[in-house]
């Protein structure tokens, strides 16, 4: 009888995917260019577009996976956020990510006496509505970057502010890592994809996608008068009209500088229209340029 040979477990066509839990186990291959995407996980389409870009860029991609406690407010979802480890493991093993960091909060926190702040860019719109969670995200995120020592670190535009804030953080406190904001991914129907929407009900999931039609609406009707601050201050509060006739509880509709994030009453080169509005329990958050 022919003795069958032991095989190597099938790996698919993708990268075997290194799991990574505990902070002093991680390290990359020495000559790697790293790219960086930080998550908090329940994966969509969205943060695969952020993986393909890094892998893509830099060759050897390193994903975080982490539910950041800081960056959550006393009455905020932390407890209900969605996790789902083993899909994600997946979805980023289809993309040929070479390793997920995936710590517990005890690993990334005990003991902790430092954190780091963030004022000016991070006080207006989510700050202010959420107080500390830049500081939260701040605070993480200059962790991450020590832990994983990336080339390049790769967020999303859908969270726009945030990406403003991480750029300040990295220019204050010297880190040499390349960013790059990668273009909001979208459903067919236009609502920006967020781990969050899972959170919608059937009703509200199709009032949804007015947040983006009514930011496109707002953005089309401003370029036809970008310097007359009346009809500016018209149309953002005709289209704020909107949302809440279609059920929205709007926290904020505003044109912003997109380098300050200060609001603006004439629109520029760097114009941006940033909104966040909740339907029910759920709260959306999306912008578009001018
Ligand atoms: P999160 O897991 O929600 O913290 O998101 C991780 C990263 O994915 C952040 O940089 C987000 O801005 C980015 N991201 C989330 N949703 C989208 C989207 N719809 N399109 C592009 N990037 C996104």
């Amino acid at each position: 009888m022919r003795k069958r040979c032991a095989k190597a477990p099938f790996q698919g066509a993708s990268t075997a995917l290194k799991i990574i839990r505990r902070i002093a186990d991680f390290e990359s291959p020495p000559d790697a260019k790293v790219g960086f995407v930080p998550t908090m996980g329940a994966f969509h389409e969205g943060h695969l577009e952020l993986m393909r870009r890094a892998k893509g860029e830099c060759g050897y991609c390193v994903v975080s996976l982490f539910v950041n406690p800081l960056q959550f407010g006393p009455n905020e979802d932390f407890s209900r956020y969605p996790r789902r480890e083993e899909t994600d493991l997946e979805m980023a093993r289809s993309i040929g990510v070479n390793a997920v960091l995936s710590p517990s909060a005890e690993e990334m926190y005990a003991g902790i006496q430092t954190k780091v702040m963030i004022g000016g860019i991070s006080e207006l719109w989510e700050g202010e509505l959420r107080p500390g969670h830049f500081d939260g995200v701040v605070t993480v995120v200059a962790k991450l970057f020590n832990i994983v020592r990336p080339h390049m670190a790769y967020f999303g535009e859908k969270d726009f502010q945030q990406c403003a804030v991480i750029s300040k953080m990295a220019e204050d406190l010297n880190f040499r890592i390349t960013l790059r904001f990668v273009e909001t991914v979208r459903e067919q129907d236009g609502l920006a994809m967020s781990s969050r929407n899972a959170y919608l009900d059937p009703a509200n999931r199709t009032k949804a996608p007015q947040l983006y039609k009514s930011l496109l609406e707002a953005a089309g009707r401003i370029r036809t008068h970008p310097n007359d601050s009346a009809a500016i201050g018209e149309i953002l509060e005709s289209v704020r009209q909107t949302l809440t006739d279609t059920g929205f509880d709007v926290d904020y509709f505003a044109l912003v500088d997109s380098r300050t994030l200060q609001p603006i009453e004439r629109a520029g080169e760097y114009s941006r229209l940033i909104a966040a509005a909740k339907l029910g329990s759920t709260r959306l958050i999306d912008n578009v340029p001018l």
